[in-house]
C-alpha cells in the first residue's frame, strides 16, 4: 500500500520555481554543476563524521559520485553514497529555504527577466536549478544514520512535491530527472562529459559517467606555482566561488612557519554583497593534507575578509578535531592572524606593483577595509596603510594613500586633516576649508559619512593624530586686514551670545574663517556635526545623542559682520534679527539645522524690509 503524501512548497519556493521553470532559457547546463556539487557536499559531510570517529550504515562504501544518462528514456542521473537525507532533511532541505540570499536573488530575477542563471548556486538555492531541464524531479535517499528509512522526493515544479517511504535503498542520494523535450541533449554521454569537464574537474571525489572515471582529484594549491597556467587556477576558482568570470586578484602562498600552511585565496572581480544579495558567507575551505576539514570555514578569516574564496591547507591541523572545538581553538585563532596578516601584505604589494589593479580591487572592496577598522583592532594598522582617499592635494577622481599624505606634510604640519563633504567642489567651498587653504595644508576629502567613524577608529597614523577638519585648532597663515578691533569683535561675540540666547552654546572670535562670515560648529569636542546627524538617524529613538547646542564662530573680517556691530548700536532689534540669521545660514551650511520653517520665515520678513527700505 503506498503512504504518498501531498506536500506545497514554501511560497519564496513556488515563486523561485515558477520563473527557473518559465523563465531561464540560457547557461541552463549549469543545473548539472549545482547537482554535483550538492553531491560532492554530500560526500564531504560523510567523509567529515566518519573521520570523526562517528558511527554511519555501509562504513566501507566510499564516497563516490555517479552519473548515468538514458537517452532512450530522456533521462539523467545523479547518484552519491553520501551523507544522504532522513525524511525530516528532506521536508526541510527540498521544501524550504532557510538562505537569507533567497529573496534577493528572486528580487532579482523578477527586475531583470533575464536574469543570470550562473548565480543561482550562490544563492543557496541550487538544487531548484534542475527544474530549468527537467519536467520531473525525484530525489531517493537515505542518511547515513543508523534506523533512518529511506524516502522518495518527487516533484513536477511549483505546485508542490509527493514523499513516501521507499524500500531498501543504498545509503546516500539518487536524483533523476525527466527531461523537458527541448533539454533531451542532457541525455547525452558526450553533452554530459563536455559539462562536467568544464564546471566539475575540481570535485575532489571520483565522478564517473555511464561507468567511465572522469576527474582526476587534484589539489592545485599543493602544487607549485610555476607549474600552474592560468587557467588552471581560472577553472579552479570558477569551481570553488561557484563564479563564471575570472578572479580579479589571487594569492597562492606556501608558509612554513609558525604553521605550515599552502594556500589559494582569490577576490572575485565583483562584490557580490554589492549587487544586493545580503550579506555574503566567506568559501574558504579548509584542509589539511588534502583533506577536507570543514568546506566554509567559520573563524578562519575575521568577518571583514567575509568575501575571499579559496583554500587553507595547514599540516599542523589535527585531523580528527571537531568542528566546535576547532571553532575557538588557539590554533584557528594563530591561523586567521597568520592569514589575515599574509593576505594584508599581499594587498599592500598589489597597491605598489600595480596601482591599477589594486584601484579596482579598492573600487568594489573598500567598504569591508572600512569595516575592518572598525571592527578589527589587530589589524588597524595594516588597514590603514590600504585606505585611499581623495584630497585637496590629488587631481579630482584621483585617490592618495595616507602614507603618500604623511610624506607631503610641512614640518610645521602636526596631524592629518579630514573633511567630510558630498562633493570635492562642497569640500573646497566649506567654511571649514579656508584655514586649510590658507595654511596650505592638504586635506582628505571624505565622502561617506561612516568614513568619519572610520577616521575616529583608526585615531592616528604612523604617529599623527586623524582630525576632523572642524576640530582643527589652528589660526590663518596671516590675520586679515579687519574692520573691527580686537576689542570690537569680542564685544560683539559677547552680544551675539546674549542676543541669541539658550539657542547658541558658545560665541567666538574666529581664527580661521577668510570668506565666510561665520561657521556654526558641533560643541562636542570629539563629534563632529555629520557624525550627530548620522548617529539621530541610525537609532531614531532612545539613546539617540541630543541635538546639541553649537558653537558659533564668527569672522571679524567680514563685511556682514562689521555690519551687525554697527548696526547694534543704531537698531538694535533689527540686528538681533540679522544676527538670528547669520546663525541659522551658518547652521544650514554645516546641516545642523533641522526645522527650517522659522528661518525661512525671517528671511522673508528680511527681504521685505529691505524692500520697504528701497522704496522708501
Ligand atoms: P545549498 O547547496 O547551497 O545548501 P541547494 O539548493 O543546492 O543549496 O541544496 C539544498 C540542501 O539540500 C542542501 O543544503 C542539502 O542539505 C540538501 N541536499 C541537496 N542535495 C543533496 C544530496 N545529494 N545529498 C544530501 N543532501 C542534499
Ligand atoms: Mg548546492
Amino acid at each position: 500500500m503506498s503512504t504518498s503524501e501531498k506536500h506545497s512548497f514554501q511560497a519564496e519556493i513556488q515563486q523561485l520555481l515558477d520563473i527557473v521553470i518559465h523563465s531561464l532559457y540560457t547557461d541552463r547546463e549549469i543545473f548539472i554543476r549545482e547537482l554535483i556539487s550538492n553531491a560532492a557536499d554530500a560526500c564531504e559531510k560523510l567523509r567529515f563524521l566518519q573521520s570523526s570517529g562517528q558511527a554511519v550504515v555501509e562504513p566501507d562504501t566510499t564516497p563516490s559520485i555517479r552519473i548515468t544518462t538514458d537517452e532512450a528514456a530522456g533521462t539523467l542521473t545523479f547518484t552519491d553514497t553520501g551523507i544522504g537525507m532522513s525524511r525530516t532533511e528532506v521536508v526541510e532541505n527540498l521544501g524550504t529555504i532557510a538562505h537569507s540570499g533567497t529573496k534577493a536573488f528572486l528580487k532579482q530575477l523578477a527586475e531583470e527577466k533575464k536574469a543570470d542563471a550562473k548565480l543561482i548556486g550562490q544563492f543557496g538555492v541550487g538544487f531548484y536549478s534542475a527544474f530549468m531541464a527537467a519536467t520531473q524531479v525525484s530525489v531517493l535517499t537515505r542518511s547515513c544514520r543508523e534506523g533512518e528509512e529511506a524516502c522518495r522526493w518527487t516533484s513536477q515544479g511549483a505546485a508542490g512535491y509527493e514523499l513516501e517511504p521507499a524500500g531498501p535503498t543504498p545509503r546516500g542520494t539518487q536524483i533523476t530527472l525527466q527531461l523537458k523535450e527541448d533539454a533531451k541533449s542532457f541525455a547525452t554521454e558526450a553533452e554530459v562529459e563536455k559539462i562536467i569537464r568544464r564546471y566539475s574537474s575540481f570535485v575532489p571525489f571520483p565522478i564517473e559517467l555511464n561507468g567511465k572515471r572522469l576527474n582526476t582529484v587534484q589539489a592545485i594549491w599543493a602544487r607549485s606555482r610555476h607549474e600552474i597556467k592560468e587557467e588552471e587556477y581560472n577553472e579552479f576558482y570558477q569551481f570553488v566561488a561557484h563564479d563564471h568570470e575570472a578572479p580579479l586578484l589571487r594569492l597562492h602562498f606556501t608558509a612554513d612557519a609558525p604553521l605550515a600552511i599552502q594556500s589559494l585565496l582569490f577576490v572575485p572581480s565583483t562584490n557580490f554583497e554589492s549587487m544586493g544579495m545580503g550579506r555574503v558567507d566567506s568559501e574558504v575551505n579548509l584542509y589539511c593534507k588534502k583533506v577536507l576539514i570543514q568546506s566554509k570555514a567559520k573563524h578562519l578569516f575575521p568577518e571583514w575578509l567575509r568575501f575571499l574564496k579559496g583554500v587553507v591547507d595547514s599540516e599542523d591541523l589535527p585531523l580528527n578535531i571537531s568542528r566546535e572545538t576547532m571553532q575557538d581553538s588557539a590554533l584557528m585563532q594563530k591561523l586567521n592572524k597568520v592569514l589575515t596578516s599574509r593576505f594584508l601584505k599581499f594587498l599592500e604589494e598589489t597597491s605598489e606593483k600595480d596601482p591599477d589593479l589594486f584601484t579596482r580591487f579598492y573600487d568594489e572592496y573598500s567598504r569591508f577595509l572600512k569595516e575592518g577598522v572598525v571592527t578589527d583592532f589587530t589589524h588597524r594598522e595594516a588597514l590603514g596603510k590600504l585606505l585611499r582617499y581623495e584630497s585637496s592635494t590629488t587631481e579630482p577622481g584621483k585617490r592618495t594613500s595616507l602614507a603618500e599624505y604623511v610624506r607631503r606634510m610641512p614640518a610645521e604640519q602636526k596631524e592629518i586633516y579630514c573633511l567630510l563633504a558630498p562633493s570635492r567642489e562642497a569640500a573646497l567651498s566649506s567654511p571649514n576649508y579656508e584655514v586649510f587653504a590658507s595654511r596650505k595644508f592638504e586635506v582628505l576629502f571624505l565622502s561617506d559619512p561612516w568614513d568619519e567613524f572610520v577616521m575616529e577608529h583608526l585615531h592616528t597614523f604612523d604617529g599623527k593624530a586623524l582630525k576632523p577638519a572642524e576640530k582643527a585648532e589652528l589660526d590663518l597663515a596671516e590675520k586679515p586686514a579687519s574692520a573691527l578691533t580686537d576689542d570690537q569683535a569680542e564685544g560683539l561675540a559677547k552680544w551675539l551670545k546674549e542676543s541669541l540666547g539658550e539657542r547658541v552654546n558658545e560665541v567666538r572670535v574666529s581664527k580661521r574663517l577668510v570668506e565666510s562670515p561665520a561657521v556654526a560648529l558641533d560643541s562636542d569636542k570629539f563629534m563632529t556635526a555629520s557624525m550627530r546627524r548620522l548617529l539621530r538617524s541610525a537609532k531614531r529613538d532612545a539613546g539617540a545623542p541630543a541635538p546639541a547646542r553649537s558653537d558659533l564662530e564668527i569672522n571679524p573680517a567680514h563685511k556682514l559682520v562689521a555690519q551687525i556691530e554697527g548696526l547694534r548700536q543704531k537698531d538694535a532689534p533689527l540686528a538681533a534679527k540679522v544676527a538670528e540669521q547669520l546663525f541659522d545660514n551658518a547652521r544650514v551650511a554645516a546641516g545642523l539645522l533641522e526645522d527650517p520653517r522659522e528661518m525661512l520665515r525671517r528671511a522673508n520678513d528680511l527681504l521685505a524690509e529691505l524692500l520697504a527700505s528701497k522704496q522708501a
